[in-house]
This record gives structure tokens, sequence and C-alpha cells, in this order.
């Protein structure tokens, strides 16, 4: 089922939605991102005349009340972006009165789903290595089919639109869908959304697809940039990687941060680049730092000569050409993680450089998808979310979707 063929009137919908969002000391959100991106599912159940019980986890409690986690705190501020007086129900697993006296236009949200240790359905207070580990976890599972059909019996239909957790197999991401037939569940829009954007750089691809994979480290990212290697044309390897190549092909590389167990890895990955006729665009030049702070000295230097003391902390304006000669023909492309350490105003250029030749591409008909915190940020901070097809709100769950993995919590709604 499609939210837009659902018939919501008279109908409960029960919404799992992310509201994980940050709190100051005060209890006051600070960044509401998550819950405006939830609004157009929500409004669209109200307007058709549905009632909706939203649920959502909030922080780590780790199978505890804990109220620092509750979302009693944005209550308020969910009653005032849906335009309806949220009504909140202290006990998820507590609500069927509430959920069954709920008329069309009424609203209901539960409390912090994590407060029961069956909804990530891992067993509690149980080490992995005990012998009766396998015995405790075979007996949370069948509880957290129990929670799960609970929350399913207070509805008539489910929408997943937490697509921030799609890659996990929580009690209210994915088993609950066991207990809905298929006419009765489907995805939210911003799932919808998601998965069109994956969709996108995964089989949809319009070419040259050019991927740009930044960040601090190869490890955490070699899943990805094996899966795309058998997809994109070009491969940008940016950011503190850069070093770790330079090292393993006999560079010297300074103070700069490097994995030195990742060495082979790293001329496997340019070995295999060749071998697949990807051009994989490593940075020549570097902006150099005698220190990590943005205030220390710079001096621009080869990517494979950095002097001893000297750390490279940005790619070096021939790297940005490269770069941006790599990304502006493109049709679709894929950005993971910043070129520099974008957190010192200094060492900004070469994201900023990636972003720039993003933005004349998106322009040109190119469908470019930016994902990850860091590269999200450097975007918004550049004020060029508009200059985008598509920002990820999934962080890992696009990730792993883009490594090729099936995301349960999709897979539990279209099989
Ligand atoms: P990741 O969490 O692996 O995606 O990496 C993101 C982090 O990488 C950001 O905090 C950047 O500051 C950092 N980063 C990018 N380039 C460098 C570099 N040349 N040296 C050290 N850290 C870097």
């Amino acid at each position: 089922m499609t939210i837009d063929n659902y018939k919501f009137a008279g109908k409960k919908a029960i919404v799992r939605v992310d509201f994980n969002v940050p709190l100051d000391e005060n209890g006051n959100i600070t960044d509401d991102t998550r819950i405006r991106g939830a609004l157009p599912t929500l409004k669209k159940v109200l307007a058709e005349g549905g009632a909706l019980i939203i649920m959502s986890h909030m922080g780590k409690p780790k199978g505890k009340v804990n109220p620092k986690f509750s979302l009693s705190q944005i209550v308020k501020a969910v009653s005032e972006k849906l335009g309806v007086e949220v009504q909140f129900a202290p006990d998820c697993a507590k609500a069927a009165e509430a959920a069954a006296a709920l008329k069309a236009g009424e609203v209901l949200l539960l409390e912090n789903l994590r407060y029961y240790p069956e909804e990530e359905g891992k067993p509690v207070g149980i080490d992995k290595e005990d012998p009766a580990y396998d015995e405790a976890k075979k007996a949370m599972k069948t509880s957290q089919k129990e929670f799960a059909k609970t929350l399913a019996s207070y509805a008539d239909c489910y929408i997943n639109d937490a697509f921030g957790t799609a890659h996990r197999k929580h009690a209210s991401t994915a088993v609950i869908a066991d207990y809905f037939e298929a006419d009765n569940k489907m995805l939210g829009y911003l799932m919808e959304k998601e998965v069109n954007a994956v969709d996108n750089v995964l089989s949809n691809i319009k070419r040259p697809f050019t991927a740009i994979m930044g960040g601090s480290k190869v490890s955490t990212k070699i899943g990805i940039i094996e899966n795309l290697m058998d997809k994109v044309d070009n491969l940008i390897l940016c950011g503190g990687m850069t070093y770790t190549f330079a090292k393993a092909q006999g560079g010297t590389i300074g103070n700069s941060i490097c994995e030195d167990d990742k060495l082979e890895l790293a001329l496997n990955i340019i070995a295999k680049a060749k071998e697949k006729g990807v051009n994989l665009v490593l940075g020549v030049d570097c902006v150099a730092a005698d220190a990590f702070a943005n205030d220390a000295n710079t001096q621009v230097v080869p990517a494979n000569a950095i002097p001893e003391g000297w750390e490279g902390l940005d790619a070096g304006p021939k790297t940005q050409v490269l770069f941006a000669d790599a990304i502006k023909n493109a049709k679709t492309i894929l950005w993971n993680g910043p070129a520099g350490v974008f957190e010192f105003d200094n060492f900004t250029a070469g994201s900023r450089a990636i972003a720039d030749a993003i933005a004349e591409a998106t322009k040109n008909g190119a469908f470019s998808l930016i994902v990850g915190g860091d590269s999200v940020a450097c975007i918004n901070n550049f004020g060029m979310a508009d200059q985008v097809s598509y920002i990820s709100t999934g962080g890992g769950a696009l990730l792993e979707a883009i490594e090729g993995k099936v995301l349960p919590g999709i897979a539990a709604i279209k099989g």
C-alpha cells in the first residue's frame, strides 16, 4: 500500500517517526528538523479524517525509564506544529484505552519506545559470552513480538516514516509490520523520498556517476567504497583518507592522520579501480598546518611530500580543480564526508570546491545526493541546501542501503 492510496477517513494510523531530537539541559529542542520532516505524513492522515498514534524513540535509555529521555518534553512543540492539542500516553505499552478513545483528527503521542528493552530486542544485563545468552536472546525475541503486537493492536494501519532507524530490526520499525496485512502498511513520505534517493544512485543511475567519499578514515567507509566501485565512473577519495593512500604509495605525510594498518587496503583499492576502469581521484596537493588548529601556520605542499611536523588538513588548489573536473559534468553525484577539517573555518576550501561543483552540476540536470552529518553540515554552512537535489536525513541507514544492505524497516513493508 502507499500513503497516497490509503483511505484514512475514520481510521487510526500508528506512525513510527524519528522524533529523537536534540534537547538542551532545560529540555528545549535545539534542532527540530526531524519533527518537521515527519509533518507531511502526519498532516496527510489528519487532513483525511484519520486519527494518529505517534511513536518514536529518544536517546539511549537502554530499556529503562529515564525522564531525561521522555517524549513528554516535545508534546508542546509537536502540538504547535500539527495545530492539534497532542495527547500523551506515559507508557507506550499500556496505551490501549487512550488509543481506543481517539476520534478523527486527534493525536496521541506514546512515551519513548526504548524505555522497553523489547523495542531493540537485545537481552539486558547479560553478557554475550555468557552461556545463557542465546536462551535470553530467544526469550527476548518472543517478548519483542508481544510488544510489537501490543503496539499494532492500537491501530488499523501502520506507517513507517522513520528512515533514520530503517536499518534496525526493532519492534516498532520492522516486527510490528507482521501484524498488519499488506493493504494496511505503508511507508511515509519521508521514507518514500529517501528510498527514491537511494534508487536514483543505485539503480536509476544516469552517467557519468561521481561519488565523493571523504572524512577521516578509510576503515569506516570501506564497505561503501567497495560497493560503489562497481557502479561509479569517478571516485573521489578525500579528507583524512588522502594520507593513508599517499603513504601507501611511498609518500611522506608528516603528522597527517593515517591508518597504518590500512596501507595494503589502500593499494588494493587503487588496483581495483584500475581493473574496473574507475577514474580514482586522489589529492595531489594539500593545505598543511603546523598544528591541528584553525589559527595554525599553513603552506600548500604535495600530498605525498609533507614536511616533518606538518599535517594535511585540507585539499590544496590543484586537487580542488581535479575534484571539480570530476564532478562538474556528472549526471549522478553522491557526497559523503568532508574534504578537510571543515569544523575549522580556514580548512573548508576543499569541501567548498566540492559543494560549488555539485551545485553547478545540479543546475545542469544532475541528481545530487548529500549524505552523512558532516557533508550535510557543510552544505548547510555554505547556505547551499537549495542547490543540491536531496539532502538525506538518513545517515547510517542511507549508507547501509548504499552499501547494498537490505533495510529491515523497508523490507518489512515492501517484502
Ligand atoms: P568521518 O566521521 O569519518 O566521516 O569523518 C569526518 C571528520 O573527518 C570531520 O570531523 C573532519 O574534521 C575530519 N577530517 C577531514 N579531513 C581531515 C584531515 N585531513 N585530517 C584530520 N581530520 C580530517
